[in-house]
């Protein structure tokens, strides 16, 4: 995301926080911190989420967060990886050569910004599961553009490794109950020049695009995008630009695994890779912490480096994004 536009949002932040501590205590359920929402509205909610969760006998999910930590550190090696750089062919190169065996599909395509045209390619990795529907897990791999000082161990890093060990979790998940698992690294989240709706997530612009002309769109059931999600101190926003009841789903999955006291202590509204697709009709969840370090002074910054991350994190989101996946077919 760009300063201005993500500065902005922290000061709606700020203001939401304060919100927050008036009404309900962080962690509780559902909707109470939206201030949109009607208390019955919140307690109708509430209670629906309640009755849609399926018995708890499946084994909670687990992934390997060293393993996640591991390629996160890989990636960061390659320095920075913003379009056209080194580093952006060896994280292509990278994610290429760990996801051969799988049904991978890229989405290059060429794309008008106001550096010029700029080649961008998605990357596109999908796991069967038993029933008819899709979740999407995705994140984003490029880097600032243009800027060698950044190596964006946070931003992304965090998510592509995070993605990886994900695609290593479910290929050795043999015949999957559950919808199908799509892990999605998207290209161009970051603005080229100055962040704009035409200056931003040029990706998920095209692959929403696609989706939506495809008929793809209609057969997803969520789409979790993961983004700052590595900080050692984890607090994952509550995102008001995502589907409410999406969010609700994340917090209850959290809740099952224990993880709820890094969930949803702030309000936030946030621009990100999950607004092109929330336009075409599919329910989005942002999992982000946009709370990085004192007052966010990492974000963007030459300091977002490892030493600020933590496996446990990782693993937190990776489980979450799990669980949540594992919630849907049962919810409505
Ligand atoms: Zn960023």
């Amino acid at each position: 995301m760009a300063d201005t536009a993500r500065s902005l949002i922290f000061c709606l932040m700020v203001s939401g926080l304060l919100g927050c501590a008036q009404s309900k205590p962080a962690g509780a359920n559902s909707g109470a911190q939206t201030a949109s929402a009607t208390p019955a509205a919140v307690a109708e909610n509430a209670t629906a989420g309640r009755e849609a969760l399926p018995p708890d006998t499946a084994p909670p999910p687990h992934i390997d967060a060293a393993k996640a930590m591991d390629y996160a550190r890989q990636v960061v090696s390659f320095g920075p990886r913003y379009i056209n750089s080194p580093g952006h062919k060896k994280t292509e190169q990278f994610l290429r050569a760990h996801l051969k065996g799988d049904d991978l599909e890229e989405d290059a395509f060429t794309t008008s910004t106001p550096a010029g045209n700029l080649p961008m390619v998605n990357f596109i990795a999908r796991f069967p599961g038993s029933q008819n529907g899709i979740v999407v897990l995705a994140g984003h791999y490029d880097t600032l553009y243009g800027r060698n000082d950044f190596v964006g161990a946070n931003d992304a890093a965090s998510d592509t490794g995070l993605l990886l060990e994900i695609a290593d979790y479910l290929r050795d998940q043999k015949k999957r109950p559950g919808y199908s698992i799509w892990l999605v690294w998207l290209d161009g989240e970051e603005a080229i020049k100055q962040w704009s709706d035409s200056d931003s997530v040029y990706g998920a612009r095209h692959l929403a695009a696609k989706w939506q002309k495809d008929g793809t769109a209609k057969n997803i059931k969520g789409f979790l995008l993961a983004d700052m999600i590595g900080d050692k101190d984890l607090d994952i926003d509550r995102d008001q630009n995502s589907t409410p009841w999406l969010e609700d789903l994340v917090g209850q999955a959290a809740t099952r695994l224990g993880y709820q006291s890094h969930f949803f202590q702030r309000l936030n509204a946030v621009e990100d890779d999950h607004l092109p697709f929330a336009r075409i009709g599919v329910p989005v969840a942002d999992l982000i912490d946009f709370s990085y370090g004192y007052n966010n002074v990492f974000w963007h910054s030459p300091q977002d480096t490892l030493d600020k991350l933590s496996p446990q994190s990782l693993g937190i989101v990776g489980d979450v994004m799990l669980e949540t996946a594992r919630l849907l077919p049962a919810h409505k």
